[in-house]
C-alpha cells in the first residue's frame, strides 16, 4: 500500500469519529497487550538478532515498561479524557467553564532503533489512548524489531487505524510530505531539527524526544559502592546505547581513584572481563562500533578497551583524567564509554556543563541537600535521579522529556495522553441573566465597576 493511499483513509477513518468512543480505544489497546504477549517469543528473537539483546533485559528495559503504560491508560483512560471543570469568576456569572480533552487527529510517530519497541510502542498507546490514528516508523537501523512490529500490527489492526511503515531517509522524507496533526519523533537532535523543519511547513505540532551528553556528579560523601553499582548498572545497560545513559561522570577529586577502583570492581563481578557475555549487548552496526572505537584514547583507559568489530562488541570501558576539551567530550557518546573527570570547584564545573547545550538528563550524587539543590536550580535539563541514575524514566507519573537541544515535549502516563491531545475551552452561558455592563452607552461608573470587577 502506497504512503498517501495509507493517510487518505486514516483521515477518512479519523473523520468517521470512529476513534472518539472510549469504548472503541479500550478494546483497541487490550488488543494490543494480547497481541504483544503472544508475540513475545517473536519480539525477544527479533532485538536478539538485531544486537544481541537479552530476553531479561528486553523484557526488563522494553516490554514491561509497554505492558505498564497499557495498563495505566486503561486504568484512567476515562478521567483523563472527561471533560475538567474550571472556576469561572464573578464577570463570567452565571456561567460554567471547562476544558474538553480531544485527541488531534492523524498522527505520525517516528522511532530510533536503540529501544525499539518501547520507544514506538509507548507513543502510539498514547496516541491511540487520546483518541488518534497511528501511523508508526520504526527505525530501518534495528531492522528484525522493526519488522516483528509490522509483523504484528498490519495483520490485526485495520490499516485505516493504525499501521507500521517500514523505512529509513527515503520513507520518513515521503512521510514528511504529507500533513499529519501531530508528528513524534524520538532520534538525534541532527535529525530532529529535520523533522522540526518538514513539520513547521504545515504548522504540524511536534514532540521532538531527543539526545545529548547526560552529566553525573559524584560528590565525596556518596557512598562509592553502591553509587558505583548503581552507575555501572545504568551506563552499560543496553552496552550504553541508551539516551538517559550518563555520558560523563564528574567526581570530586578526593574519592577519584577510590571510586573508579569501585567501578572497575563492580564491571568485574557483572560482567566476564573482555569476554563475551549473554548478558551484554552488542552494538548496532560497525559504524557506530568504529565511531565509538575512535573514541577510546588508549593512554586514558582506566578499565575495558577490548573490542571486537566481528561481533560488534565493545567492553564496559571507562576513561580516566579526562578533560572537557578532550574529544569525546565533543558529541553524545551513546555506547559502553564512561568518561570520568575529577572536579575540585563546583562552581566552575558547573559552568563547564552549562556552557554545552541542555541534556536530557543529569545525576547527582550526594547526601548533601545544598549541593544538590544547587545543581538542580542552576542546570537546565530534562530530567533526572538523585543518587541513582536512568531509574526516572520508570516512574510513568513523571513527564519524560528534554529540554532545549534534548528535546520539546513530554511523554510518558497523563502526558503522553495530553501530547496527543487538544484541550479545547469552553464557556457555557444560561439565557437567563444578562449583565448589561459590557454593552454601550459606556460611562464612568460602569467603567469603574468593570475595573473592580476584571482586575
Ligand atoms: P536518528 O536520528 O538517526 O534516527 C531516528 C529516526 O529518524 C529513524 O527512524 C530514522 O529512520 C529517521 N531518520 C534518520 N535520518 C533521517 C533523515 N535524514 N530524514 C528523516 N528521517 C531520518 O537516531 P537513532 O540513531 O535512531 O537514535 C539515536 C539518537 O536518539 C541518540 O541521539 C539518542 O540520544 C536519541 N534518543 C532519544 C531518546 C529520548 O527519549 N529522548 C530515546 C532514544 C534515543
Amino acid at each position: 500500500m502506497n504512503i498517501e493511499g495509507i493517510i487518505e483513509k486514516q483521515r477518512g477513518f479519523f473523520h468517521s469519529n470512529r476513534t472518539k468512543d472510549i469504548r472503541y480505544r479500550t478494546e483497541q489497546l487490550k488488543k494490543l497487550q494480547q497481541l504483544l504477549k503472544e508475540n513475545e517469543s517473536l519480539l525477544y528473537q527479533a532485538i536478539n538478532a538485531d544486537f544481541g539483546k537479552s530476553m531479561f533485559d528486553t523484557f526488563m528495559t522494553e516490554l514491561s515498561l509497554v505492558y505498564h503504560e497499557i495498563n495505566k491508560a486503561l486504568k484512567n483512560l476515562k478521567k483523563w479524557s472527561s471533560p475538567k471543570r474550571t472556576t469561572s469568576g464573578l464577570f463570567l456569572f452565571p456561567g460554567k467553564s471547562y476544558i474538553i480533552p480531544e485527541p488531534l487527529g492523524n498522527t505520525l510517530i517516528i522511532g530510533a532503533w536503540n529501544y525499539p519497541y518501547q520507544l514506538t510502542l509507548i507513543p502510539a498507546i498514547s496516541a491511540l489512548a487520546a483518541g488518534n490514528t497511528v501511523l508508526l516508523k520504526p527505525s530501518e537501523m534495528a531492522a528484525e524489531s522493526s519488522k516483528a512490529l509490522a509483523h504484528i500490527i498490519n495483520r490485526n489492526f485495520p490499516s485505516e487505524y493504525f499501521y507500521v511503515i517500514e523505512g529509513g531517509v527515503d520513507e520518513t522524507t515521503a512521510l514528511l510530505n504529507n500533513r499529519f496533526d501531530k508528528i513524534f519523533f524520538t532520534g538525534s537532535s541532527q535529525v530532529g531539527k529535520i523533522i522540526y523543519e518538514a513539520a513547521s511547513k504545515q504548522l504540524t505540532p511536534v514532540t521532538l524526544e531527543l539526545g545529548g551528553k547526560n552529566p553525573t556528579f559524584v560528590f565525596a560523601d556518596s557512598p562509592i559502592k553502591m553509587t558505583a553499582k548503581r552507575l555501572v548498572w545504568a551506563k552499560f545497560l543496553n552496552a550504553g546505547q541508551t539516551c538517559v545513559a550518563p555520558d560523563y561522570v564528574l567526581v570530586e577529586s578526593s574519592i577519584e581513584q577510590s571510586f573508579l577502583q569501585a567501578m572497575k570492581d563492580e564491571i568485574e563481578m557483572r560482567f566476564d572481563k573482555n569476554k563475551l557475555t549473554e548478558n551484554y549487548t552488542r552494538i548496532i552496526n560497525t559504524r557506530n562500533f568504529d565511531r565509538l572505537v575512535n573514541l577510546i584514547d588508549q593512554n586514558k583507559i582506566f578499565t575495558g578497551g577490548f573490542a571486537n568489530r566481528a561481533e560488534r562488541y565493545i567492553s564496559p570501558t571507562i576513561l580516566q583524567c579526562v578533560s572537557f576539551s578532550d574529544h569525546i567530550m565533543k558529541d553524545e557518546i551513546f555506547g559502553p564509554i564512561l568518561p570520568v573527570i575529577p572536579f575540585t570547584n563546583l562552581d566552575e564545573t558547573i559552568a563547564q556543563v552549562k556552557s554545552k547545550p541542555k541534556p536530557l538528563a543529569c545525576y547527582i550524587f550526594s547526601k548533601d541537600r545544598r549541593k544538590t539543590a544547587q545543581i538542580l536550580t542552576e542546570i537546565s535539563f530534562g530530567g533526572g535521579s538523585i543518587n541513582d541514575s536512568v531509574m526516572h524514566l520508570a516512574n510513568t507519573n513523571l513527564p519524560f522529556g528534554g529540554v532545549g537541544l534534548s528535546g520539546i515535549g513530554s511523554y510518558h502516563g497523563q502526558a503522553g495522553f495530553d501530547s496527543f491531545s487538544h484541550h479545547k475551552s469552553i464557556y457555557e452561558k444560561p439565557f437567563w441573566f444578562e449583565l448589561k455592563l459590557k454593552y454601550a452607552p459606556y460611562s464612568k461608573r460602569k467603567l469603574s465597576l468593570i475595573k473592580w470587577l476584571l482586575e
